[in-house]
């Protein structure tokens, strides 16, 4: 349960002992942990998201695929898709959003469904061209209208 690593922070390599993350489905049939750090959070304001999530905006982050595991409940997972082999992956039972597959696998996890903190914050606000008109963004982070410069998936 216990992920020691080095992590590079400002300049400084410093070894830190990190619990695991834990996270999971509101129903709990489906229960996660990443055993490492959380990463490239950002919030999505695009329309599939908002739809999907039922709300203004979703977030999400990414990890190192070899620290994911299912602690349970992965045969209740879903996935809606808008594609073939990318969409949403949800519980069947309750309809937690819980991330983002693909090629039948989670990239990247909703940080609403993490247990306490992530120990990650959301850098950028993306696809803010297709934001809600009822909600206004009051914090300082970049803001892209589509995905950042660089950035694909
Ligand atoms: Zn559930
Ligand atoms: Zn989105």
């Amino acid at each position: 349960m216990l992920y020691t690593g080095a992590r590079e922070l400002n300049h400084w390599t410093t070894t830190e002992a990190v619990m695991a993350i834990r996270g999971g489905c509101l129903c709990g049939a489906i229960q996660y942990e990443v055993d490492g750090p959380l990463f490239d959070a950002d919030n999505c304001h695009c329309s599939m998201c908002r739809r999907f999530h039922g709300a203004a905006f979703s977030t999400y982050a990414k990890f190192n695929a070899k620290d994911f595991r299912w602690l349970h409940g992965e045969t209740d997972l879903r996935v809606y898709e808008s594609s073939p082999g990318r969409g949403w992956a949800f519980c069947r039972r309750c309809g937690s959003s819980l991330g983002l597959p693909s090629d039948g696998k989670l990239i990247e996890i909703t940080l609403g469904t993490v247990e306490g903190d992530p120990n990650v914050r959301p850098a950028e606000h993306i696809f803010v061209g297709s934001k809600a008109p009822w909600h206004e963004i009051l914090d300082s982070l970049p803001q892209y209208d589509g995905r950042p410069p660089g950035k694909n998936g």
